[in-house]
């Protein structure tokens, strides 16, 4: 490998605690969703994971069923650590999850004990990792009982195949209820992974933001910039390496409606008129909140994630500023 990290990489980034945990994670965090998988050089993963690496993105997110294929992220994300961030291992954050449809039958899908424990140990060896730091239920899965979920996050806690533990996709009343569970059985449950962006404000309704700050849970927001839509990229038109033309599994044109154009022109004046990107003022306007522990940006290109850390130049938005957005957003 001849990779050899920046000395200065921890010179610019804000680490923010997770709630009222030990755990600081980067204020911009980096999401293998898209990007990882079979569809992109794997020479593109190594400058992404480099650029990330070198500025003090040192946390990864990732999930079992990321790729395409399902898995394959995992995959490439272990050859980049094993090729080239091994002595690193330590300075990284390394989280997956499983909830969702991972393989056929009964067992690779829910909340139940069976499927979590079964799918972690699969991703540590898609990892090639003893132990991940963080291992989330990635949905709610109202079939199972809480309690055997939990049970299931505290094997792999106890087992020493994860260090913390995170829920994602709960609303308020649902995570303290696992909350409290896990406390009774001394898991570390330090992290909500919600999606949250000034488009969608789900958290805020649902009880999860309050239910967080309360009990000292941190939140990390995933599709900040609503897949891309909260940046310039769509400005005039689609262009041929944006997500909608080259990966339109979960964002197409039908999310470019005359309505959310005008929404996101409006938005990209109002980031100008603060000397900004649209994509640094969606970033700001998440982290100017200290319940949000870290934004979870994807990147398909190494400039990006320099434009994403970007916005911690200012975090800061004037009371008009808020309400403008606020009332584009909810046009
Ligand atoms: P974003 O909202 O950050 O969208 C990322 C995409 O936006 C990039 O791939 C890129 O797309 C574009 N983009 C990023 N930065 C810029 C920029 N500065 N200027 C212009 N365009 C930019 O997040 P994602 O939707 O990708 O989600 C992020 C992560 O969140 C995922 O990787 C995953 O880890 C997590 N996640 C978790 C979920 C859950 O259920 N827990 C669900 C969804 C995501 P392009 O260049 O291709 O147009």
């Amino acid at each position: 490998t001849g990779y050899e990290p920046a000395d200065n990489r921890y010179e610019t980034m804000d680490y923010r605690r997770c709630g009222r945990s030990g755990l600081s994670l980067p204020a911009v965090s980096l999401g293998f969703w898209h990007n990882f998988g079979d569809v992109t050089p794997f020479e593109q993963m190594e400058r992404i994971a480099f650029t990330a690496f070198d500025h003090g993105v040192t946390h990864w997110d990732l999930a079992n069923n990321y790729g395409p294929e399902p898995g394959r992220a995992e995959e490439n994300c272990g050859l980049l650590l094993r090729r080239h961030f091994a002595r690193h291992r330590d300075e990284l954050v390394i989280a997956t999850k499983a909830g969702y449809g991972m393989w056929p039958g009964p067992y690779g899908d829910g909340g139940s004990r069976k499927y979590l424990l079964a799918s972690l140990d699969q991703s540590l060896r898609r990892l090639g990792l003893d132990y991940v730091d963080i291992f989330y239920h990635h949905r709610p899965d109202p079939t199972t009982p809480l309690e055997e979920t939990a049970g299931a996050l505290a094997t792999a806690v106890h087992s020493g195949k994860a260090l913390y533990v995170g829920l994602s996709n709960y609303d308020g009343p649902t995570m303290e209820r696992m909350a409290g569970l896990l406390d009774g059985l001394h898991v570390p449950f330090v992290i909500n992974q919600n999606r949250y962006n000034i488009f969608d404000r789900t958290i805020e309704r649902n009880g999860l933001k309050d239910a967080a700050a309360q009990l000292g849970k941190g939140i990390i927001a995933f599709s900040p910039l609503a897949q891309g839509l909260l940046t310039d990229r769509y400005l005039d038109g689609v262009p041929a390496d944006s997500r909608i033309a080259h990966d339109p599994r979960f964002l197409n044109r039908s999310a470019l409606t005359p309505a959310r154009l005008e929404q996101i022109r409006d938005l990209n004046e109002l980031a100008r008129g603060r000397g900004q990107t649209l994509a640094e003022m969606s970033l700001a306007w998440l982290l100017r909140d200290d319940a949000v522990t870290s934004v979870l940006a994807g990147a398909s290109k190494p400039q990006q994630i320099l434009d994403n850390i970007g916005a911690l130049r200012n975090t800061t938005f004037t009371a008009q500023e808020l309400a403008r957005i606020d009332q584009i957003a909810a046009r």
